[in-house]
């Protein structure tokens, strides 16, 4: 059963039939999935949620597909913690960590939108999925599509971490590496679209593809007790992410899931190497300057971001903010993270806990109010961005006195051997 009434243009409002159209032909705008609120109310309470299995699933009529979902049933519900350690070495009296890092199949927030894509391709009849990726979304589409015996294609440019390729390689999927930024990658893949017909999850299915984003959102929510956090900090690439938690909360609330005003603020985290959305807060303006990316931040290595207008229109109207952060800062911020909380989240996570560090220190994050950190993926497929920034491990030969040395040499200097 449905709840979707159709797409609507989010400019002109036209309305288009629940196809793999993704563009108004009237205005060129981005076309957005509309429910049936009044419908859906009827049907859907805390209650009926929490009696539900623990994955994205549960939050079923709001998402959009017509029966049900192919993919997934392993994806969302990841944890929220509580972070006291953090709390105290950034100051703040509430803080939590929405984790993403372990979310399933592949250890990334891409799980959430690649499965709602699959599913509503299915039901609409491709036989092929396909995307243009910037590392996660590749792993996603890949695995994602193995798991439902289709094959996918997969379009990504040439410089990605190696685990990245490994990842979406091992699943069957081809594999195009394409010399060029992610920007023209997708550039490239809009004209393949139209051509070959294929599923392509983020260009002619974004529109159910983005929505999939909103359980992130739903849950932050749910696991707050049904309650709004005051502060999300989120990264962004295209963009769509932060639009979409937006969009959860603000349905939460017309649902009378959640009750109150929406008084949550939502912060856009960007690498200074890649900052075209953050440029735009930064200097009021919602006109977005693409920029040539340039960060170990690959993930989030997006020049021309899709959604961008959007993500600096909810992040004005949730009296939010943006920041960025260096190279340096985010391999700081990595090593933060896993120090702390026991958490190793991707170079994406770095700019998230960064931008966060930097907002409180700029006061614009108050300390004694709730704050979540959006972590979207895993430290383990990024792991050449801490090359020469650990302490190596320490050589010894398998003999009691060699280690006896080492512990007497560790105590005279009062700081671990450094190799
Ligand atoms: C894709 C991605 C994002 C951002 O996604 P958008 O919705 O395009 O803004 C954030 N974090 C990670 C790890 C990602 O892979
Ligand atoms: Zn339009």
């Amino acid at each position: 059963m449905s709840y979707m009434k159709g797409l609507k243009c989010r400019e002109c409002s036209k309305v288009y039939p629940e196809e793999a159209l993704h563009v108004c032909e009237l205005c060129f705008g981005p076309l957005e999935v509309d429910y049936d609120y009044d419908k859906i109310k009827k049907v859907l309470s805390r209650e009926v949620i929490e009696s539900r299995q623990p994955n994205m699933w549960r939050y079923r009529e709001l998402l959009p597909i017509d029966g049900e979902p192919s993919v997934g049933l392993q994806s969302g519900f990841t944890p929220l913690i509580r972070a006291t350690n953090l709390e105290k070495a950034l100051g703040v009296s509430e803080l939590y960590i929405k984790n993403d890092a372990v979310n399933f199949p592949t250890l990334s927030f891409k799980d959430r939108v690649v499965s709602v894509a699959i599913s509503r391709a299915r039901e609409m009849g491709f036989d092929t999925i396909a995307c243009a990726s910037t590392g996660n979304l590749a792993n996603s589409v890949a695995a994602n599509s193995a798991a439902c015996g289709m094959p996918s294609h997969v379009f990504i440019p040439h410089d990605l971490e190696q685990t990245k390729i490994t990842g979406t390689l091992v699943y069957g999927a081809k594999v195009v590496s394409i010399r060029g930024t992610y920007d023209e990658v997708n550039r490239l893949c809009s004209e393949i679209a139209g051509k070959y017909g294929w599923g392509f999850v983020n260009i002619n299915l974004r529109p159910y593809y983005a929505e999939g984003s909103k359980t992130f959102g739903y849950e932050i929510a749910e696991q707050l007790g049904w309650k709004f956090p005051k502060h999300v900090i989120v990264p962004m690439a295209g963009g769509s992410l932060i639009t979409k938690i937006w969009k959860a909360f603000n349905e939460l609330n017309k649902l009378g899931i959640v009750e109150g005003d929406v008084h949550a603020s939502i912060y856009g985290a960007q690498a200074a190497g890649c900052s075209p959305i953050v440029n735009s807060v930064l200097d009021s303006t919602d006109l977005i300057r693409p920029v040539k990316p340039d960060t170990i931040a690959k993930s989030l290595a997006i020049g021309n971001p899709a959604d961008g207008f959007y993500s600096c229109k909810a992040i004005k109207e949730s009296n939010g903010w943006g920041e960025k952060v260096t190279d340096a800062e985010i391999v700081e911020s990595m090593k933060l993270l896993a120090e702390t909380e026991g958490i190793f989240a991707e170079t994406a996570g770095g700019v998230t806990l960064g931008v966060t560090k930097k907002l409180i220190e700029q006061g614009r994050i108050p300390r004694d109010e709730s704050i979540v950190i959006s972590i979207t993926g895993n430290g383990l497929k990024t792991q050449e961005a801490l090359k020469g920034h650990l302490v190596e491990p320490v050589v010894i030969n398998a003999k009691l006195t060699e280690f006896d040395s080492l512990v007497k040499s560790e105590s005279k200097s009062g700081e671990p051997v450094k190799a």
